[in-house]
């Protein structure tokens, strides 16, 4: 049978040049296969357009044939939404230009495929702050952020991605540019189509470049470990530290006593931060641009009230820029550990912030008592609210055994998440993993809204087909 996707590959390369169409599957292997390989897709082929314009031509063609497209950034989100399953992969990795940085409107303009530590050197560069930072940070792109409205660990001072947005440029699925590149605070101009896009995975637009919003570079910074006896006392600590240093608190990791274990464990070098060992762990940070102000006293005096209130155990403060990156990689390396313990089934939630603490205690009793010996790693955003509840599977149990049960595991966590008012998908997106979780949990009214955008803004359905959201033309999530 005649394949359209093959038709218009010809015409492609004749635009975007051989080397920018990839067929060979040794070539395609990369963007085949997602982070976690739980996926494994197929392509026609990989096409790579070096500027907005081939963008819109890339698109145009193969709304024209009918052929789905699905745009990949870096590769590295965390739930299937960039795997294809049959059309072509679009890398926006070649649009990798910073187009302007404006220190005064505190500005920079980059385009979808640079790398996200690239934006953020360049923000540095002009003594200012691109404050969006996760693990994945020297491989992800500034596009697949925005798509996946990406979180990290400084959301807590900063926000999400959808807060350091100011403008998009998006190519739509007919091919045209939205030209939404504005560097405004304020414009009320009708409906906010920029945030449309952002978090939308793919599905409404392909995001082409951005103007996001810049920060005075911080010049004083100073990180702590703390040991508490429960998640309780590690939200007292949160809402003390929040009420007596505001904005200066700029993050606030959660780990647990089983996480910080399987660190020291596996990391050559890794020093344990504090003598005994706690319940609960929390990495803080405290930041301001302004060099005189000697944050650590401060910190010091916040700890000590919370030692002597019976809210701490024991607190390590970092004394100098090299302890205050060790801290933190303690917390960037768990999810590379996790993988040496193992098999893992990974739930990405949020619940208020209130709530957190009751949320780890009660998801944690309930996967114990359904499979004893499952080792939980609750771990990272707990000053946001948003814990990656990860579940170790138990000693000497078989991998396959174990991940077969992720079904029993999301039922579990995901009801008790839906009781809290929370959301099953707090930073990573929707994709394939959670498609069907989505429809379950998400209320009914919005899912038809969704339905009714992605429609109109993608009646043929190309562009990333079958994630976020079940239509029904579309493919079987398949595990
Ligand atoms: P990709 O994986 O390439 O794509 C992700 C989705 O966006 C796909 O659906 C894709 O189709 C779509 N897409 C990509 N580019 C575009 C574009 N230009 N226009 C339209 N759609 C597009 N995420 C967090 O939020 N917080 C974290 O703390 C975090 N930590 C991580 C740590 C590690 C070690 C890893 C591996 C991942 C982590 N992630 C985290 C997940 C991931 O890095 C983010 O989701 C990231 O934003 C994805 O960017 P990417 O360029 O790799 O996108």
């Amino acid at each position: 049978m005649p394949d359209p996707a093959s038709d218009i590959l010809n015409i492609l390369s004749a635009r975007l040049g051989e080397a920018n169409v990839i067929r060979d599957p040794a070539g395609m292997e990369g963007y085949l296969v997602e982070e976690r390989r739980l996926y494994r897709g197929a392509a026609q082929a990989v096409i790579r357009p070096g500027s907005t314009e081939e963008v819109a031509f890339v698109v145009r063609e193969c709304a024209g044939a009918g052929v789905p497209v699905v745009p990949q950034g870096g590769n590295t989100g965390l739930v299937g939404g960039g795997v294809p399953h049959g059309g072509i992969v679009l890398s926006l990795a070649r649009l990798d230009r910073i187009r302007e940085v404006n220190p005064f409107n505190a500005t920079l303009t980059a385009e979808a495929g640079c790398i996200l530590r690239d934006v953020q050197e360049a923000a540095k560069a002009a003594d200012c702050l691109f404050p969006l930072s996760l693990a994945s940070e020297g491989s992800c792109r500034i596009g697949g952020n925005i798509a996946t409205n990406a979180g990290g660990v400084n959301v807590l001072r900063y926000g999400n991605t959808r807060d350091l947005v100011l403008g998009l440029e998006v190519v739509l699925a007919d091919g045209r540019i939205w030209n939404g590149l504005k560097a405004l605070r304020k414009d009320n101009t009708g409906y906010d189509l920029k945030n449309l896009f952002i978090g939308s995975e793919g599905t409404l637009g392909i995001v082409s470049a951005a103007v996001l919003k810049l920060f005075p570079q911080p010049k004083s910074q100073v990180a702590a470990f703390v040991g508490c006896a429960s998640p309780h006392a590690a939200l007292q600590l949160f809402e003390g530290l929040r009420r007596r240093l505001g904005d200066q608190l700029t993050a606030f990791e959660f780990m647990p006593r089983f996480a910080l274990q399987i660190v020291l464990k596996h990391t050559p070098g890794a020093v344990r931060p504090l003598n005994g060992e706690h319940e609960a762990y929390a990495l803080i940070e405290v930041s301001s641009p302004d060099p005189e102000l000697d944050l650590r006293p401060r910190l010091e005096r916040a700890l000590e009230a919370a030692l002597e209130a019976g809210i701490v155990e024991d607190a390590a403060i970092a004394a100098s820029e090299a302890q205050n990156d060790a801290l933190w990689s303690l917390r960037e390396s768990l999810s590379h550990v996790q993988r040496l313990e193992g098999g893992s089934i990974k739930h990405d939630v949020a619940v208020p912030v209130s709530d957190v603490a009751d949320f780890i205690v009660t998801a944690t009793r309930a996967c114990e008592e359904a499979l004893p010996g499952v080792r939980v790693c609750a771990f990272g955003h707990f000053g946001d609210g948003n814990i990656h509840f990860n579940l170790s599977q138990p000693v000497g149990m078989e991998k396959a055994a174990f991940l077969a049960q992720w079904e029993r595991f999301n039922r579990i966590v995901h009801d008790i998440v839906h009781a809290m008012n929370g959301s099953i998908s707090a930073e990573h997106g929707v994709g394939l993993i959670k498609r069907d979780e989505l429809a379950r949990y998400k209320d009914p009214v919005a899912l038809d809204l969704m339905r009714t955008l992605k429609m109109a803004l993608d009646p043929q359905n190309i562009l990333n087909p079958g994630k976020v959201l079940a239509l029904e033309a579309d493919l079987p999530p398949s595990l």
